[in-house]
Order: C-alpha cells, then sequence, then structure tokens
C-alpha cells in the first residue's frame, strides 16, 4: 500500500494524541464560550475531504485552473443554500474567517483613512470595527460608539448624533458581545442621512437570524458579514451577503484577488453542509432552545445576585459583572471556573476600568450545552455549580466536588460517540 494511507495514529502519535485529548476535553467539560459551537460529524467529514487538495481560484465556472468541476458543484451549492437561508440575493463564502469578511468589505468600498463608526471594543464591538491594534483601526479613522451608561443598550440619538458630527463613510453594527436585539432600521436611517455604507456584522447572531428568531439585517444594510463557526455551528470561516448588485461585484473581487488566493473548498464543501443543516426546521427548535437556555442561566444568575449587563439578554449570550458581584475579576473567575471543567472567557464590561487582561467580567454562552441537548433543568444545575465555584475561588475542595458532577452531568449528555 501507497505510504501515504497510513493513519495519522501511526504517522504523528503527538498529533493523534492533541485530538483525542481534545476530543476528551470536549466531551467532559461544560463548554460556555459563547462564540463556539460543536459541529456536526458531517461537516467535519466535509471539512476532513480530499477537496483541500484543490486549487479553485476564482468563482464557480470561472477559475484560473482546470479540474474545478467538483470544487465548483460544492461552492455552488454553499452559494445557493446561503441564500436560501439568509433570503440574500449574493453571498460570497470565500472568506477564510470572519475578520477578513469584514476586511474585504471595508477595502470594497473605503480608501485608507476614511471613517468608520463600530461599537467599541469595551461596549462589546468586535476587534476588527476599529480597534487600534487590529487593521481596522491602523488604516481608517476608526470612530466608535458606547452603549448608554444607564441601561447598557444601543441608545440611536447618541449614534445619531455622534454620526452627524462625524459624517463616517461606513457604519458597523453588531458585536462579540452585545445581546439585545439591534433596530436594523434605526441604523439604516442614520447611515442614510450621511450618505454612509451600513454594514451589520452578524457573527455571533447568524444562526438565529438563520432560524428566524432574530431580526434579519438584509433588509437594511449593504453588506451583511458573519462566521459560520459560532451560533451556525458549521466550520471556521466567514461569509459576505451583499444586498446591491454593484457591492456584490466589488466585494467579490475584494475577496480574490483582493486579499485572499486559493480558496478553502473543503471548509466551503462544510459550509454548504452546515447551510443545509439550518435549513432544517430542527434548527429553528435548535436556537430557540438556544435562547430559553441563555434566558433561563441569565435568570438564575441574577436570582442568585449577580449582575448581568443590561440586567437580562435577547440572545446566545451574557456578561457577568463579576467585580460587583462577587468582587472578582473576570481574570480569577474564568481560571477558577476552567479549574472545575467550566469552560468560559473573561470579558471586558462595558467602561470596564481594568485591562483587558484582568477585566471586570465573564461571558457565558449557551449554544454547545443547546447541542448537547441541555434543557432548563440543567441550566439551572449550571447556574448552581458556577455559583459555587465563584463563591468558593480559592477552595480546592470544591473544584474537586464541582469537577466530578461537571463530569457526570456531560455524561448524561455526550458527544462525537462515533469517534469514541
Ligand atoms: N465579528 C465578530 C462580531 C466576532 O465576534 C468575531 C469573532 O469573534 C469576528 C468578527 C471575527 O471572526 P474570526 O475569528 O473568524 O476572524
Amino acid at each position: 500500500m501507497h505510504p501515504m494511507n497510513r493513519p495519522l495514529k501511526e504517522v504523528d502519535p503527538e498529533i493523534f494524541g492533541a485530538i483525542e485529548r481534545e476530543i476528551n476535553r470536549e466531551f467532559n467539560r461544560l463548554e460556555l464560550i459563547a462564540s463556539e459551537n460543536i459541529a456536526s460529524r458531517a461537516v467535519l467529514e466535509a471539512q476532513g475531504s480530499v477537496l483541500t487538495n484543490k486549487y479553485a481560484e476564482g468563482y464557480p465556472n470561472a477559475r484560473y485552473y482546470e479540474g474545478c468541476e467538483y470544487a465548483d458543484e460544492a461552492e455552488a451549492l454553499a452559494i445557493e443554500r446561503g441564500k436560501k437561508l439568509f433570503k440574500a440575493p449574493h453571498i460570497n463564502v470565500q472568506p477564510h474567517s470572519g475578520s477578513q469578511a469584514n476586511m474585504a468589505v471595508y477595502f470594497a468600498v473605503l480608501e485608507p483613512g476614511d471613517a468608520i463608526l463600530g461599537l467599541s471594543l469595551s461596549s462589546g464591538g468586535h476587534l476588527t470595527h476599529g480597534a487600534k491594534v487590529n487593521f481596522s483601526g491602523k488604516l481608517f479613522r476608526a470612530l466608535s460608539y458606547d452603549v448608554d451608561p444607564a441601561t447598557y443598550c444601543l441608545n440611536y440619538d447618541s449614534i445619531r448624533a455622534i454620526a452627524r458630527k462625524e459624517k463616517p463613510r461606513l457604519i458597523v453594527a453588531g458585536g462579540s458581545a452585545y445581546n439585545r436585539i439591534i433596530d436594523f432600521k434605526e441604523f439604516r436611517s442614520i447611515a442614510d442621512e450621511i450618505g454612509a455604507y451600513l454594514v451589520v456584522d452578524m457573527a455571533h447572531f447568524g444562526g438565529l437570524v438563520a432560524a428566524g428568531i432574530y431580526p434579519s439585517p438584509v433588509p437594511y444594510a449593504d453588506f451583511v458579514t458573519g462566521t459560520t463557526h459560532k451560533t451556525l455551528r458549521g466550520p471556521r470561516g466567514g461569509y459576505i451577503i451583499a444586498t446591491k448588485e454593484e457591492l456584490a461585484k466589488k466585494v467579490d473581487k475584494h475577496i480574490f484577488p483582493g486579499i485572499q488566493g486559493g480558496p478553502l473548498i473543503h471548509v466551503i464543501a462544510a459550509k454548504a453542509v452546515c447551510f443545509r443543516e439550518a435549513l432544517d426546521p430542527s434548527f429553528t427548535a435548535y436556537q430557540k432552545n438556544v435562547v430559553a437556555n441563555a434566558k433561563t442561566m441569565a435568570s438564575e444568575l441574577m436570582k442568585r445576585g449577580y449582575k448581568i449587563v443590561s440586567d437580562g439578554t435577547d440572545t446566545h449570550l451574557m456578561l457577568v459583572d463579576t467585580n460587583t458581584s462577587k468582587g472578582l475579576t473576570g481574570d480569577i473567575c474564568a481560571k477558577a471556573l476552567d479549574r472545575a471543567y467550566i469552560t468560559a472567557n473573561k470579558n471586558g464590561i462595558p467602561f470596564d476600568p481594568k485591562p483587558p487582561k484582568v477585566t471586570s467580567g465573564i461571558r457565558l454562552g449557551t449554544p454547545i450545552l443547546t447541542t448537547r441537548g441541555m434543557g432548563e433543568g440543567e441550566m439551572k444545575s449550571v447556574v448552581e455549580l458556577i455559583d459555587r465555584v465563584l463563591s468558593n475561588v480559592a477552595d480546592e475542595k470544591t473544584m474537586v466536588a464541582v469537577e466530578n458532577e461537571v463530569k457526570a452531568l456531560c455524561k448524561r449528555f455526550p458527544i462525537y460517540e462515533y469517534l469514541k
């Protein structure tokens, strides 16, 4: 047999071991990272397929290489399903990531030095919305709006006032830690008033939009960008919806040849599988449970005296102000939870005086627990476990006891049984 047929276990036991250990980690821990999910076996199979071998620069039926007929099939399916899912006139499924999706959009309609206006990082925006350390803050004049200091929700009057004063060329709505319904119509009217482009980054809530349980930005935005690996539950990657024909042409050119070379056809095939799964009615039921679970988690935490930013959630995620609730930094809380097999990330809260490596809060999300099949009862148990850890961060006995309860709970809601 050709040596290329040898299995990973034999060829590279170290990498094989790392993957085995990751399977065990995902199986045995409560994953509350709001930006993650568990892709299906079908998605993993497509992503791990021979399509990784193929160069397919260009777009379906317009490639620079021969032999692209099956790559074309895969990408055409991803496009057709993506358009159907989001009721969109045009979708580009080639962005390697959400960041690249945003980069291509900016490059398509802006010149270096143009002003962009996005939600500040500390109010829950993403790095690509104009953070100083990011290309978006380096190449463009980045302006930001914050959440309202009283409600911690968006205040459209103050966003409009900034837009009128600064006249940005482009406005970005959406974020990584904002969990309330966004009024896209308001954003459209603000953008129209100053002749700016409107980009909605639905990387986080795209799965909820696909399921029809969060308002769609497609009727209002010039561009909608997103990722397939968060609530959408697909492979790691990005996509761009363009709502006008001339913008579609521009943005396609700025993905390839603008900022990317050969598309990741294996990932695009997996995106097609993800979109197919998301078109199934069971996906709507799943997303409803994701939000119901997040609401239960937030209200159970509040019942136990925790401060939740904006006092609740409309989506899959929430920010817990651990400093106000427990006098603990986000960093200490995330590390203590991790020790007890509960995985979450520290996260700045709006107007956080603490630096990003410390923070005053943690971000919690329910996509993974819901994929595992957990519901209201389990959310209550999980909150009880979180509370025990955060009330005893330095007590190893508590950690061991919670770890054992987490493992027992995870055993009742298995994942990836076929890999065991
Ligand atoms: N946009 C938002 C709102 C995000 O939350 C993220 C990722 O966290 C991105 C863009 C970037 O996605 P990626 O990590 O795939 O570059």
